[in-house]
Order: structure tokens, then C-alpha cells, then sequence
């Protein structure tokens, strides 16, 4: 007996004040039927969700493509009309979302860690060494003066803070 099971996929991704789902449809005999990317703006990532399910669901019924088995990303209620939904992460879907978001900030501040009083280390894409109280930063913002004090000083400067 054939694999009659239609398969999909729907995944949201957020950044920068930005929201997207990403998805795809695939044939029992494995045949893309429908890919698609959106970014839909100030959403959350359960409206993301939403969004794209509504999508995949429209393709689903137009092929008639009977309760797709749908791999749904990062939140989702069981069922969704007949499709049935597994919570986990699809790569691809994933992938398609995030290509349609604004690119990472280029000196995220992953976290500030201190290596000895006065002196930190802002751990990112690259490392930094930041000494906040003489407002000074190695990273390029700083060293170029495209921001004085950078992202980098005023973590440092939090950070301290909190230290006491
Ligand atoms: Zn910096």
C-alpha cells in the first residue's frame, strides 16, 4: 500500500521588531507543491504561526491534500482543522523565515562578562574587551566613532551597576 500521507511544514522566526513564518507542502511521493516565505511585521510568534498555517492550510485544501502531517515551529495548538501538528523544528521552514527577516545585528551582545574589576569582555559574534569606566571599547563602532559610548560601554556600565 502506498504512503498516502501529504507532509508539511510551517515555522516563525522573529527579529528586530519583525515577525515571519516560513513553510512548505510536499506530496506523498515527496513533490514540492508549495514553499513561501512572509514577513507580516509586528506580530507575535504564535500569530507568525497562525499566519502560515492559514497558508499551508489554503494549498492543502486546493490539492486536497487530506490531514497533512505538519511540523510546526516554535508554537502551535495540536490540531489545526484536519491537519495534524507535531511541535518540533523543521530546518527548512526555519530557514525560509529567517531569510525574509532583517540580518542579525552585526555586534549582538551575547552577555558581558567580567574578568577583573573595571574590565569586561563583551561576548558576541566576536569578542570585545570593554573597560566601561574609562569608556573605552575594542569593538569597530567604538574604534571607527560610529557610536561613542558604544553597546558594548553601557552593558559594561549595567553590569557594574549590578555589581555594586
Ligand atoms: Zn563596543
Amino acid at each position: 500500500m502506498p504512503n498516502r500521507t501529504w507532509t508539511g511544514a510551517v515555522a516563525a522566526s522573529a527579529r528586530g521588531g519583525s515577525a515571519a513564518f516560513g513553510g512548505w507542502l510536499r506530496t506523498p511521493s515527496g513533490i514540492l507543491v508549495w514553499r513561501s516565505a512572509e514577513r507580516i511585521g509586528d506580530l507575535t510568534l504564535r500569530q507568525a504561526v497562525d499566519r502560515g498555517m492559514s497558508a499551508l492550510l489554503r494549498v492543502s485544501l486546493a490539492h486536497r491534500a487530506s490531514g497533512p502531517g505538519v511540523a510546526v515551529w516554535p508554537e502551535a495548538p495540536l490540531r489545526y482543522g484536519k491537519a495534524l501538528l507535531r511541535q518540533v523544528e523543521d530546518a527548512e521552514a526555519l530557514a525560509l523565515a529567517e531569510s525574509v527577516l532583517p540580518p542579525p545585528a552585526e555586534f549582538a551582545v551575547a552577555g558581558i562578562e567580567m574578568i577583573e574589576p573595571g574590565h569586561y569582555v563583551a561576548h558576541g559574534t566576536r569578542d570585545y574587551k570593554v573597560w566601561p569606566l574609562l569608556g573605552v571599547c575594542s569593538c569597530p563602532a567604538f574604534t571607527y566613532g560610529a557610536s561613542r559610548p558604544c553597546k558594548h560601554i553601557k552593558a559594561a556600565l549595567e553590569a557594574e551597576r549590578q555589581v555594586g
